[in-house]
């Protein structure tokens, strides 16, 4: 059996239940099978056995006390995945839906996006099946006190920084920032995604979706096309989802829908923007209120429609496997060109199959949406460095490493004869670098 394939059971053997897991590690591995034909070593080292293998795993009980008195106790995570190039690094997600299979999907991709940030930063994801939708701000201020009483002492800044994820932004980061600095008693870069006044960068918030849109528009242009004129769907209507549209936007795109958990609206004449700011960053409301504010527009419940709607460039950024071979096909047929994950893992394997054959330009999200870690990398140079950069200096960086992991990766798929495959090409593009660093600390 060859090497890949053996892990792969392996893997699927140690870890039953874990499905999410089982697929980012075989879409992984899959596309590495050149680059371990061309070193044989890293066999002889276990290298893959290793890599697969998070370093450490850590779960805890968080128990918190809501507005009625009532005691609560959810579910705690941090999977320090792989520390070979940097320190851990990777966001906290709070969702009804987060177990250790969600946690350590994120955390193998995480490694991989990191290196292909160039920086210096390490792998890891954590998080809770808490959910944070309904809760008051005393309630989310209590949960992520409790959960940061744990958390604390397996952080620091040069060990391990987390980040925000879904459900997981400004209000939530300011609160465990907070609990952290009064039992550590230190002021430093242990969290990123900080607000402007206790350590933030500027462009953190926009970060992720303006880098998606950076790393497509480098796409649109080495095909001599841009985003001037193209017709958008965008899926979720989060942090991600919304400077996405924004950066689109600017660009002359048209962003015609977008969605919540609950369902999508569609506005043929363009998605104002401010009125989606309004309800889900200020009011914290349902999307279909857009319906209610703009007319023309519409709103339809479930999400899975959004994909039925003609575009020229998807954008999916909402969650994991939003886009199955159905929606694929569909998209494929009524003329979508490109599609680049904002969120992790939002087409199936499958999907990916589908757009790969029909010739779409497929941009996957550990390319794709590297630009919210890359610029909490960039926070954390700004913290050790007691300094702050203006926005235009973030975003001018940003810009920068969205270009170079486009090339980079076009290039790894070309060394590596699979020109064109970006799903390939991220992969080996990521793993050379971290393979090295592990090959040159010896077996640890
Ligand atoms: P937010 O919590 O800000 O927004 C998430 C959005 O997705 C919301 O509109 C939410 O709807 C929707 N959503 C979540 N779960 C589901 C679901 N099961 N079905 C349908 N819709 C769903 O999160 P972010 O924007 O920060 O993150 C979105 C994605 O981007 C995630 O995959 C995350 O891992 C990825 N990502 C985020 C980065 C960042 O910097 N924030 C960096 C890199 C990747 P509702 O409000 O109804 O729940």
């Amino acid at each position: 059996m060859q090497y890949v394939e053996r892990v792969l059971d392996e893997l699927k053997r140690k870890n039953p239940n874990e499905p999410e897991f089982h697929q980012a590690a075989t879409e992984i591995l899959n596309g590495l099978a050149p680059v371990i034909a061309k070193h044989p070593e890293y066999e002889k080292a276990a290298l893959l056995e290793r890599f697969v293998e998070p370093e450490r795993v850590i779960m805890f009980r968080v128990p918190w006390v809501d507005d009625q008195g009532n005691v609560h106790v959810n579910k705690g995570y941090r999977v320090q995945f792989n520390s070979a190039i940097g320190p851990y690094k990777g966001g906290l997600r709070f969702h009804p839906s987060v177990n250790l299979s969600i946690i350590k999907f994120l955390g193998l991709e995480q490694i991989l996006k990191n290196s292909l940030t160039g920086l210096p930063i390490g792998g890891g994801k954590g998080g809770s099946d808490f959910d944070p939708k309904g809760k008051s701000d005393n309630e989310i201020m209590r949960f992520c006190q409790s959960f940061m009483t744990e958390l604390y002492r397996h952080i620091g800044q040069d060990t391990d920084v987390p980040a925000g994820d879904i459900g997981v932004g400004g209000r939530e980061i300011g609160y465990l920032f907070g609990q952290y600095k009064r039992i550590a008693n230190e002021h430093v870069g242990v969290l990123t995604g900080r607000g402007l006044s206790y350590g933030g960068s500027l462009v953190r918030t926009e970060a992720t979706g303006y880098g998606l849109v950076y790393i497509t528009a480098e796409a649109l242009k080495a095909r001599g096309d841009s985003f001037e004129g193209k017709t958008v769907v965008i899926s979720g209507s989060g942090n991600v989802a919304i400077y996405a549209c924004e950066k689109a936007q600017q660009l002359g795109a048209k962003v015609v829908a977008m969605y919540d958990s609950n369902g999508y609206i569609y506005d043929k004449k363009g998605i104002k923007l401010d009125v989606v700011k309004q309800i889900k960053e200020v009011e914290r409301a349902r999307i279909k209120v857009y319906a209610e504010c703009v007319k023309g527009a519409e709103y339809h419940e479930g999400c899975k429609g959004i994909w039925t709607i003609p575009c020229d460039i998807a954008l999916p950024c909402a969650t994991q496997n939003e886009i199955d071979g159905e929606s694929a096909r569909i998209l494929v047929k009524n003329g979508v060109k490109y599609v680049a994950e904002g969120a992790n893992m939002p087409t199936d394997l499958e999907g990916i199959s589908v757009f790969q054959k029909a010739g779409v330009v497929f941009l996957p999200a550990k390319a794709a949406n590297a630009g919210g870690v890359a610029t909490s990398a960039l926070e954390m140079a700004q913290s050790s460095g007691r300094m702050f950069w203006t926005f235009e200096e973030v975003d001018a960086k940003l810009k920068n490493i969205m270009i170079n992991i486009y090339h980079n990766m076009d290039k790894a798929a070309k060394d590596y004869g699979c020109e064109g495959d970006y799903v390939a090409g991220a992969n080996i593009a990521g793993f050379i670098k971290v393979a090295t660093a592990m090959m040159a600390h010896g077996i640890v």
